[in-house]
Formats: structure tokens, sequence, C-alpha cells
């Protein structure tokens, strides 16, 4: 058992996760989190059997699925609705776990009451925005203040400090002040919910449409699925140049439908009325799709980053929570046995640094969702239900391509177990 104690900037997924697993290998740790009440915010986000994977040795899987969807499926399709690839997902893929799609806030409200519970709540300090930190051979101080005024509310010591404080990460921005705000792809991405009667399975994910203009959705809630109906999460997403685009990266920003609405309206999938999604929605928010360019450091002495902090990337392969949690579980596992707390954070920034730059370089070149443009390219049109005229092998190496990339193709599971 570990002797040491470390410090968290920011209390969201990645920080919760890394507290429960330091905490499972017997090191103190304390959470920092900016905001004054942690509230469960967000709408969908998607984790990935290799995330699972660790957040069942956290011993989360039962809580998880209460409130999730089991994803059975990923397809693609064009926006007039034929089928370009289709795969099972999860435990309908074979895999040992489920794939869970699941509320932001649902999945952040596990993690915090684990949280709470395990390490006791006065561990998980709210309203301490982590401001700027100093470190010496014996340890790391960390400085907060009240995010709204500005004013000091603390210090704390440790002997080691990880920024997990999200795409605008003051961390991030100390180690890198010439940085600049995170990068816009020039796609917007309108994200909301609905609840309506369920699509295809009721437990399956598809993205549709090509580079320009593409709709994403899937189910999120298990108790909607027990009232016969789904929670869907969706996210519109529309290319819109630079200089017209809102680009700061604010999760809380709001939507408006008739940004995006009309620009679907030749649109037809056959099985979901994209009219009444769109129209019934309980809430629509906004958000530049943008990443962080890969940086050549993450670990500076007793100082390191992780998830969005270190490396903010695109939605596209549904990757960004799953990588934080792998991020979180190999800091944790090196921590366990470490000697040393500066060249343990060296071997945790060599372990999944460069793993993760290549998969938010990947995700540039729009990662699996490459199978939609690609058939936006070539078809001439003349396909019928199912896209034939790219040979399925073709698409089918594209899939499988990114999921080792991302390590969660099957075989890289199944001997992590
Ligand atoms: C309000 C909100 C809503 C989101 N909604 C979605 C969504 O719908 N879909 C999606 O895919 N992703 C969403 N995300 C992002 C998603 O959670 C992350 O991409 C991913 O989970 C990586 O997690 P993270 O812990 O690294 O970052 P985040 O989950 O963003 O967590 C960062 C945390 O750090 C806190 N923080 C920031 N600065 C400081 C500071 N200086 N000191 C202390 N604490 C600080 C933040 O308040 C936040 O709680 C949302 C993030 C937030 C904050």
């Amino acid at each position: 058992m570990g002797t040491f104690s470390g410090m968290i900037a920011g209390g969201g997924l990645v920080g919760l996760t890394l507290a429960l697993a330091l905490h499972e290998k017997g090191i103190k740790v304390r959470v920092f989190e900016a905001v004054k009440e942690i509230r469960p915010l967000g709408v969908g986000v998607n984790l990935l059997p290799h995330s699972v994977q660790n957040l069942e040795k956290l011993g989360l899987l039962p809580e998880l699925e209460k409130v999730a969807i089991k994803t059975s499926s990923l397809a693609y399709y064009t926006e007039d609705g034929k089928t370009i690839w289709r795969e099972p997902r999860g435990l309908d893929a074979g895999y040992d776990v489920p794939q869970f799609s699941i509320h932001r806030g649902d999945f952040h409200m596990i993690l915090l009451n684990a949280a709470r519970e395990r390490l006791g709540a006065e561990n998980i300090v709210s309203g301490h925005h982590f401001q700027s930190f100093e470190q010496d051979g014996g340890g790391v101080t960390a400085h907060f203040t009240d995010r709204e005024t500005g004013e000091a509310v603390g210090t704390a010591r440790g002997d080691f400090l990880v920024g997990a404080d999200g795409i605008n990460s003051r961390l991030r921005q100390i180690f890198y002040p010439d940085e600049g705000p995170p990068k816009y792809s020039g796609q917007m991405l309108w994200r909301g919910v609905t609840e309506m009667e369920p699509f295809l399975d009721g437990r399956s994910m598809f993205m549709a449409g090509h580079n320009d203009l593409k709709l994403v959705a899937y189910p999120i809630r298990s108790d909607s699925a027990k009232r016969g109906t789904s929670y869907i999460n969706w996210i519109a997403e529309r290319r819109i140049p630079s200089d017209l685009a809102t680009r700061s990266a604010d999760w809380n920003e709001k939507g408006l439908i008739e940004e995006f609405k009309p620009y679907f309206a030749s649109w037809n999938l056959g099985w979901l009325d994209i009219n009444r999604l769109f129209e019934n929605a309980i809430s629509i928010h906004k958000f530049p799709m943008v990443d962080r360019d890969p940086v050549p450091q993450w670990s500076f002495g007793r100082v390191t980053l992780m998830g969005d902090a270190a490396h903010a990337m695109y939605p596209n392969g549904s990757n960004g929570v799953s990588q934080g949690v792998l991020d979180a579980m190999t800091f944790a596992d090196l921590m366990e046995n470490a000697t040393d707390i500066e060249t343990t954070l060296t071997a945790y920034d060599d372990a999944r640094r460069e793993a993760t730059a290549k998969i938010s370089l990947a995700n540039r070149q729009t990662g699996p969702e490459l199978v939609m443009q690609m058939v936006k390219d070539q078809c001439p049109g003349t396909c019928g239900e199912t896209h034939s005229c790219i040979p399925k092998d073709v698409l089918e190496e594209v899939a499988t391509a990114y999921k080792k990339l991302a390590g969660f193709d099957k075989q890289t599971l199944k001997s992590a177990r």
C-alpha cells in the first residue's frame, strides 16, 4: 500500500474516477472542485468496454447497470436512411462487459456518491478553483480561489498534484501559457435530449450524414426504457466557418433549434421522426467541436495533467471519457508501488501521452466516421437499402483500425483481464 497523499484539481468525471482508483490502492487524496455545488450537468456520453472493464474494478458496474443503456449496436447511415455499416457493440459484440450510453450527470453522480462515501465527504472540496502551485523537494503547495470573486479560499499541500480541470484547464495554462483557447474544427454541435418512442431496438447508437451535416443519436436512460420510451441523446452537427462561429468551449451555452433544424428538412431515415426529435427537446446546448494539439509533456516534477486537461479530443469515436478513465487507472496502478513521485509521474506520461495523441489526431481525420464521408464522396447514389459500392472489407478495416488504436478491440481487452 502506498504512503503518499495527493491533490486533484477538478471533480469532473476523470478527477473523481482518479480519486476512487487511488483510494482503492490505499493512497490518500483530496479533490478540489471549482464549482460550489456539483450538479448533474451535460447530456449523453459513451463508456466503451475498455473503460467499463476498469469501472468494474472500482465496483461501479451495478450502479451503472441501474441507470444506463447497454448499447447493442452502432450503425452509420446516409441522410436518406441507407445503411453504410453496422456493427454489434458491448455484450452483443461478445465483449465481457457492456458498452454503456449514459447521461453525463448520472455518471457524475455515481462517481460523486461513491467518492464521498469511500473517501469521506470532507475530501471532496467544492468552491475551490485551482489557481497556482509551487513545488519543492518535499511536495506541492496548491492555491485556490473563489471562481466568481477571485478571492483566495485556501491552500493545500500534498506529495503530488493532478490537473483534471477539463478542456479550459488552468494547470495546462500554467505549463503552456501561449497555447490560447481550444482549436475549432469548423463544426458546430447542438446537443439535445428528447424523450419519445424508441428507434430501432431501443439500445442502438447511430450516425447519419457526412462531414458537412451529421446527426448522431442514442438512448441513455434505462428508467425511460422501462416505461416503454427512450430518453434520446442527440447531436446535430453542421459545418460553420470559423469567422461565423461561437467558439468558446462553454459546456453550459444554450442552443436554438432554428440554428440547425432547417438544414435537416430533406432528411428521411424512415425509422425516426427527426422533426419531433428536435421539436420536443427537453434541452439544447451548443458547443463548438474543439480539441487541443498534443503537447510534448504532461508531467512536470510532482505535477501532471489528466483527462480533457491533457488531451481534449473531438467526440468522433466516443472516446473522450473512456481515455480519461484509462489515464486514471494507469496513474493509480503506477502509484501503487511508487517509491519516487517524479519517476512515477514520468512513467504515467510515457504510458499515456503518445497513445492519446494518436487518438486525438485520428479523430481530426473523423476517426471511425470516415466511412460516412467515403460513401458521400464515392457512391453515385445507385445502391439499394444497404450500401454495396464500397467493399465491406474496406469499411471493416476502418472500424477495426480505430478500435485497435483506441485500445478497445476484443483481443486487447481479453488479454487485459
Ligand atoms: C458542465 C459540463 C457538461 C458537459 N457535458 C458533456 C456532454 O454532454 N457530453 C460530453 O461528451 N461531454 C461533456 N462534458 C465533457 C466531459 O465531461 C469530458 O469531455 C470528459 O468527461 C473528460 O472529463 P474531465 O474530468 O477531464 O473533464 P470535465 O468532465 O470537463 O471535468 C472538469 C472539472 O474540473 C472543474 N474545474 C475546471 N477548472 C477548475 C479549476 N481551475 N480548479 C478546480 N476545478 C476546476 C470543472 O468544473 C469540472 O467539474 C461536459 C463537461 C462539463 C464540465
